[in-house]
């Protein structure tokens, strides 16, 4: 007899399956939706396993099977179990990342007063047995949470245990409704369908007993005119396209389908988020040799056929080296040998370029995937993708889980992107290490893609497990190619020319100081706005502005206080007037003078986009300003409002944060000019150097995309940061010899695994002490378990010390495989851990 192995959506944070029997008759497949007993409930489960023998003795059976097919690949069943593995996650908050949008469905406890009001008064209880019966009286069942939080009252639990117990009230167990479901909009269909008969029918309507008198023909008419329409553009119309065609009512309709001439039925509609996606399709252009080289490497993997497991390909190409352009075509591969894609993007909404393109090429067989499609579209799709309608499925990083079918070839574009990283709720999965996950499940193809691809990424590369493709180069489409502004023409048989990547120049904030420049544009940078403003031409200003970081900077000498522990800058705290290391906590006094070069003039940093539009107005008088950050792109649509108004120039300067410096593809900007490199360089986290060079890298990619060149003002105080150095010169692999050096001497990835736990507590006395108590834990049980090579750093406060009244502190694990340690752990709430973090800000 065989058993399953079932994931169940219970409240509680399981990472284990339990066992379940089948009862005669039921018979289950991996995948497959069922309802289980579980105590005294019925909840919700997927199946994970069918087995032989079951792990218990004692098991009980399943119920029924939710839906007939299952609803999980076998592959992505076993993609949920790695997942919670990995991360430590809930197995079925794992699974549930590959259900229908919509699926989970919260176990609800209903109470229903077994006593009236009247007879309340003689029994004997406490006041708060009292609380809860009085609020359910007269009622009929009431749920257990609404009560809850009507009363507030924090140990319901117990009290409504002690009245159930005495038989005051009965508690019965229900799942909350569905959230979505197929949407069914009422059809009309055509019975009759000779013309002929309808020419009699339709004499019989209009002369026939009843249509006598201006009422009669006037009833009648409408339902003439149903015939017609379904007869003309039939034979299946919506009801309500028939109601405002014709002014048909009920009773008339009613008597259509007595009269056996049409009947009304439920037809399932999609609900379409591309609708109204007007696109051309368009033919690929011709390869330069550069993507040539890379795209038959892809295409030779992705027609293998010793069966073996696929590469992994990084595709290290400069901006505007022509990647998409090579996605595109190995997509198309990809389709020609039957099998399908997903295409992963850092973030929907600033990628509609990106989308276009796809649509184009393949019209009609693209899904887009984004959060802000409502529910019932996200459903609609889910089930399309999985009945196979679409050759690829595009979106940001949830878009990985989607139920495509014969996947062939996944590809990750910017991968170095950290919004690959979900960071809340749990799972806290790495996109990146999930595709490669089902990549090697499914045999699928993977192709990550970036100009500057993340540390990891790059080292796994160099040692031979990811195969490394290379575009060196910028590639322009032919000048005589119709262009228009962000777009693309493909098509033109001229050859594609190479472009240099703009020159970039760094200057030195400190020197302007010194020659007493006290503004925030250096003469340099102010002297290129206007020569650019002067030729009508577009200019972008870039802040390197994450958080609300403080740290302290020397304006004379550039330099800026770190732990010598963590390699990370110090953080001011006002309060305290303290330098803190947020990772070790380590202190020391704000200094009076610079410890480098005795300077008074060592102060604090930090300024925003509404400072920089402000002293830009003032500084370029006359030049159309627009300013993109997350203040004004909050609400639905604002990047495209953004973006389109850039593109027609109707502003000069485009001022903004990392945002900009995503894909944007605007061929009159020739001048991107970063206002300081600073903050980034100095967040208190090991990748800001990397996440420095990255945004500079991709920032300047915005400039000189089109064919008058363009140029990179880069402004800081520290010119001679690595980082600052080699993204000048555009030069990755000095920037990775130099960064991988740095992490193996201390440790961090790819040399070392990373955790981080956060604890948050109301409380700022208990958020330290259960910190401290469990850094004390983590010790004792690395020491007694015998784990070498983990350090716990900690516990010390989280960079931004307090969220939404919680007190946070946190603990880094670094070293071999944390989780070792922590799976064998349990954690008591409050605390959440990050498995991989990509940051431990
Ligand atoms: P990336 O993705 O590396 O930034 P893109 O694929 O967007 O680069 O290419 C940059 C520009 O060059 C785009 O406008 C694209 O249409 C064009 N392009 C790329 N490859 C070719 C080619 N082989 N022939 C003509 N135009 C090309
Ligand atoms: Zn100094
Ligand atoms: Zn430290």
């Amino acid at each position: 007899m065989p058993f399953a192995e079932v994931a169940v959506n219970s409240t509680a944070p399981h990472r284990q399956t339990f066992t379940y029997s089948l009862p005669n008759g039921l018979d289950v497949a991996v995948g497959q939706a069922v309802y289980v007993p579980f105590g005294s409930r019925t909840l919700q489960g997927v199946v994970l396993e069918v087995t032989a023998e079951p792990r218990f003795a004692e098991t009980r059976d399943i119920i029924a099977a939710i839906d007939g097919q299952p609803l999980l690949s076998p592959e992505r069943a076993a993609l949920a179990r790695w997942i919670s593995d990995h991360y430590l996650a809930p197995l079925f908050d794992c699974v549930a990342l590959m259900l229908p949008p919509g699926f989970r469905r919260k176990p609800l406890t209903l109470l229903r007063p077994l006593v009236s009001a009247d007879d309340l008064g003689a029994l004997a209880l406490t006041p708060r047995q009292r609380q809860v019966l009085e609020a359910l009286a007269g009622r009929g069942e009431v749920e257990a949470e609404e009560l809850r939080s009507e009363l507030r009252l924090r140990s319901m639990g117990a009290v409504v245990d002690q009245l159930a117990g005495r038989g005051l009230l009965q508690r019965t167990y229900e799942l909350g409704p569905p959230k979505v479901r197929a949407k069914v909009v009422p059809h009309v269909r055509l019975l009759v369908a000779r013309e002929s008969a309808r020419a009699d029918a339709t004499r019989d309507l209009l002369d026939g007993p009843g249509a006598d008198g201006r009422r009669g023909r006037a009833r009648r008419e409408p339902m003439v005119a149903v015939l017609n329409a379904l007869g003309e553009e039939g034979p299946l119309l919506p009801l309500a396209k028939l109601r405002a065609q014709t002014g048909i009512g009920q009773a008339g309709l009613r008597e259509l389908v007595e009269r056996g001439l049409v009947a009304v039925e439920d037809v399932e509609v999609e609900r379409d988020p591309l609708a109204d996606l007007q696109v051309s399709p368009r033919r690929p252009p011709e390869l330069t040799a550069a993507q040539e080289g890379a795209y038959r490497e892809i295409a030779s993997a992705l027609e293998r056929r010793n069966g073996g497991p696929a590469p992994v390909f990084l595709l290290h190409g400069v901006t505007g080296s022509g990647k998409t352009e090579v996605y595109l075509q190995a997509l198309e591969r990809t389709v020609a040998v039957g099998r399908r894609a997903i295409v992963l993007v850092p973030e929907i909404s600033l990628t509609p370029q990106t989308v276009r393109r796809f649509a184009e090429r393949f019209p009609g067989q693209v899904a887009v995937a984004h959060s802000g499609l409502s529910l019932g579209q996200q459903f609609d799709q889910w089930r399309r993708i999985r009945d196979g309608h679409y050759a690829v499925v595009i979106g940001a990083r949830s878009a990985v889980f989607a139920p495509q079918p014969d996947l062939g070839l996944i590809v990750m574009d910017e991968e170095h992107e950290w919004t690959y990283k979900q960071q809340e709720p749990a799972p806290r999965y790495h996109t990146r290490a999930v595709a490669e996950k089902l990549a090697e499940l499914t045999g699928a193809v993977l192709v990550l893609g970036s100009a500057t691809p993340d540390l990891e990424s790059y080292h796994r590369a160099r040692a031979g497990r990811y195969r490394l493709l290379t575009l060196a180069e910028r590639v322009q489409p032919p000048p005589e190619a119709d262009q228009p502004p962000g777009g693309v023409r493909e098509g033109a048989s001229a050859p594609c020319i190479v472009r240099p990547l703009p020159e970039v120049e760094v200057v030195d904030l400190r020197r302007e100081l010194r020659e007493g420049n006290r503004g925030i544009f250096s003469r340099s940078l102010g002297r290129a706005v206007a020569e650019a403003l002067a030729a009508g031409e577009q200019v972008i200003l870039f802040l390197n502005r994450r958080g609300s970081a403080s740290f302290v900077q020397c304006r004379d000498c550039g330099h800026v206080p770190s732990c010598s522990a963590c390699a990370v800058s110090l953080t001011y705290h006002a309060t305290e007037e303290r330098l803190i290391c947020h990772h070790c906590r380590r202190s020391r006094r704000l200094p009076e003078t610079c410890p480098q070069c005795q300077s008074p003039r060592i102060r604090f940093l930090g300024i925003g986009t509404e400072k920089v539009e402000e002293e830009a107005g003032w500084a370029f008088p006359g030049a159309r300003l627009l300013r993109w950050d997350r203040d004004v792109t909050r609400q639905r649509g604002a990047h495209e409002r953004i973006l389109a108004r850039f593109l027609a120039h109707e502003a000069d300067i485009l001022i903004g944060t990392q945002m900009i410096a995503k894909g944007l593809d605007i061929p009159a900007v020739t001048l991107v000019g970063v206002i300081s490199a600073d903050v980034g360089l100095n967040l208190p986290d090991f990748r800001s150097g990397e996440r420095t060079f990255q945004l500079l890298e991709q920032v300047a990619g915005r400039a000189g995309r089109g064919p008058r060149g363009g140029r990179v003002i880069i402004q800081t105080y520290t010119p001679n940061h690595y980082a600052v150095e080699a993204a000048a010169s555009h030069d990755y692999a000095a920037f990775y010899e130099h960064e991988a050096s740095l992490r193996q001497r201390l440790g961090y990835p790819p040399f070392g695994r990373l955790a981080r736990l956060v604890y948050g507590h109301t409380n700022a006395g208990n958020a330290q002490k259960q910190a401290l108590r469990m850094a004390a834990v983590l010790r004792r049980e690395r020491d007694v378990r015998g784990i070498p090579n983990l350090d716990v750093l900690g516990p010390a406060p989280a960079l931004v010390p307090r969220v939404r009244g919680r007190y946070r502190w946190q603990i880094t694990l670094r070293g071999g495989d944390p989780a070792e340690l922590l799976g064998a752990l349990s954690f008591p709430q409050g605390w959440t851990v990050d498995i991989d973090p990509v940051s431990l800000l």
